[in-house]
């Protein structure tokens, strides 16, 4: 285990702040947990920066490559992902808009005197990994995985209804 990343959230953007790192995916638990190889890493920039109207911001922008499984011949799949994540800060919990009223490209962050950035880091990968991910060029296991595996469409509508049954 590394030492985790630890940054004062308001400090970190009132002075515009910023750090970069290479951090190993099995130096973060929950992305280790859902890994196929065990290999792979992510790569962090975090930048603190003033917006207008006193506003503070954060922007994590994360890349890397993670060892996945294809859901549908259960080898590996090279997965590389490249994401941008930028967060408002506030003072608590209820200055936090209602999520539901407000745009998708800012979330929210307390303003905490000791942020451990490992543990955002993680939790974004997580929050960015597909739920279902497959070679896109198609399987090319010998096992013979079969390609009826597919969903029938109908099926799934089937589960759609069942599954809004209250
Ligand atoms: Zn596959």
């Amino acid at each position: 285990m590394s030492t985790p990343v630890l940054i004062n959230t308001l400090e970190f953007v009132e002075q515009s702040l910023e750090i970069h790192d290479k951090i190993r995916a099995s130096d973060l638990p929950r992305v280790q947990e859902v890994l196929f190889s065990g290999r792979g890493d992510v790569e962090y920039r975090l930048v603190g920066s003033r917006g207008s109207r006193g506003k503070f911001y954060l922007q994590l922008d994360l890349r890397g490559t993670l060892g996945l499984m294809c859901q549908r011949c259960l080898n590996g799949l090279d997965y590389p992902f490249e994401i941008v994540r930028r967060f408002e800060l506030v003072k608590d919990e209820s200055d936090i808009p209602d999520s539901d009223l407000d745009d998708d490209d800012v979330d929210y962050l307390v303003i905490e005197p000791r942020l451990n950035v490992t543990d955002l880091v993680e939790e974004e990968v997580l929050l960015a990994l597909p739920m279902s991910l497959r070679h896109e060029d198609g399987c090319s296991s010998g096992d013979g995985a079969p390609k009826e595996r597919k969903p029938n469409p109908f099926q799934v509508l089937e589960g759609l209804k069942t599954g809004n049954k209250s």
